[in-house]
């Protein structure tokens, strides 16, 4: 049974430039409507799911819920879900949306790790991504959630913004550091297709930074975070011994998750499903008793060795030789060009990306697709 859940919250002060995730501006009656729909959705499944090792509350921006929202949320969480002891239970926050008393209800309701949407501590580059905060808000923030004893907390942060250089990406990887969180991602800007960025970009009006200079900035990254005491543990994820987050950990072992809220996806005995991502429809469906899918896949043989390689390819450990032969795998047999070039390399019981292969992790992963010859 799955012991990991995630629920989506679609609601943000408004839209950052380069967002394509499944999030509309605020409004009050709208998210009271939700939450209980999310409550309905999760008494409709609270079968299926084992006890769990971690929730994670994702969004959009749910720190931006009312407190009675995150209350009544976490009340039919206890009612109808069994918790492992250390549960991890993460919130994703953001700089302009949390204060003292938020953060108190939601420690008091048992949240134990919450993720904070810095992107960057360079005010003209949040500008360009269209961040609702500033630098000095984004420090305010991450302040007052220490000063109310929060230590488990991870920074997100973006590079390859337009207009960045490597000398402001070494300033905003400082100051984050400075700042001890246990837990840093760090993600490449990527222009997604019908957002506002890849039309401005596409019309000229903004240009990316060059290719050379992005990966510069990740290999900058690498060396400065593993300097500081993080360990690199997937491709984009850095984390303070013991705090890696075990949620995401699932996703990259590719163990099953049960998940609520609109266009929140799933993985069940072999099946992946998605709700649907229309707010309204979500809530009408469940007011009718009914669980909103949208679609609902079997990964079969072929799709789910793929999956499994991509994955764990991901973290920086990489695949477990042992498991990807239970699967009818052999992976240095598979990849020994790639082993040969240096792009991967045994370590151990595991075939892993090198670092001459992490810096071009998605090509390497295509590349050993092509040489997949599977029954
Ligand atoms: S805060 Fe996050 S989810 Fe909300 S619009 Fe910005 S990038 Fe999208």
């Amino acid at each position: 049974m799955p012991e990991s859940l995630y629920i989506h919250i679609p609601f943000c002060v408004r839209k950052c430039l380069y967002c394509d995730f499944l999030s509309v501006p605020y409004n009050d009656l709208l998210a009271r409507a939700y939450t209980d729909a999310l409550c309905k959705e999760l008494i409709l499944k609270k079968g299926f799911a084992g006890e769990l090792k971690t929730v994670y509350i994702g969004g959009g921006t749910p720190s931006i819920l009312p407190e009675e929202c995150f209350r009544e949320l976490f009340n039919c969480l206890k009612d109808n879900f069994k918790f492992s002891n250390s549960s991890e239970i993460t919130v994703e926050a953001n700089p302009g949306t949390v204060d003292k008393s938020k953060i108190g209800a939601m420690l008091s309701l048992g949240v134990n790790r919450l993720s904070i949407g810095v992107q960057s501590f360079n005010d003209a580059e949040l500008k360009a991504l269209g961040r609702i905060h500033t630098s000095d808000e984004a420090l305010k923030a991450i302040e007052t959630i220490k000063n109310s004893g929060i230590n488990n907390f991870s920074v997100d942060l973006i590079y390859g913004i337009p207009g960045q250089t490597l000398d402001s990406w070494k300033k905003t990887l400082s100051k984050a550091v400075e700042l001890s969180p246990a837990h840093i991602s760090s993600y490449e800007l990527t222009p997604e297709k019908d957002t506002p960025l890849y039309r401005l970009i596409q019309s000229g009006g903004i240009k990316m930074p060059d290719e050379d200079l992005v990966l510069s900035m990740y290999d900058y990254a690498i060396d400065y975070l593993a300097s500081k005491g993080y360990e690199h543990y997937e491709i984009s994820n850095f984390a303070l011994h013991g705090f890696r987050c075990l949620h995401n950990l699932n996703y990259w072992e590719r163990e099953e998750y049960i998940s609520a809220g609109a266009g929140a996806h799933s993985f069940v005995k072999g099946f992946r499903s998605k709700n649907t991502d229309d707010i309204r429809r979500y809530i009408k469906d469940l007011n009718k008793g009914i669980i909103p899918e949208a679609e609902s896949t079997e990964i079969k043989c072929e799709d789910a060795i793929k999956e499994f390689i991509f994955l764990n390819l991901r973290k920086t450990e990489g695949i477990n030789l042992a498991k990807a032969e239970a699967l009818g795998l052999n992976m240095p047999g598979v990849c020994m060009e790639l082993i040969e070039d240096g792009y991967l390399e045994i370590k151990g019981d595991y075939l892993r990306l090198s670092r001459k292969g992490i810096v071009i992790a998605n090509a390497i992963i295509v590349k050993l697709f092509e040489g997949l010859v599977l029954d």
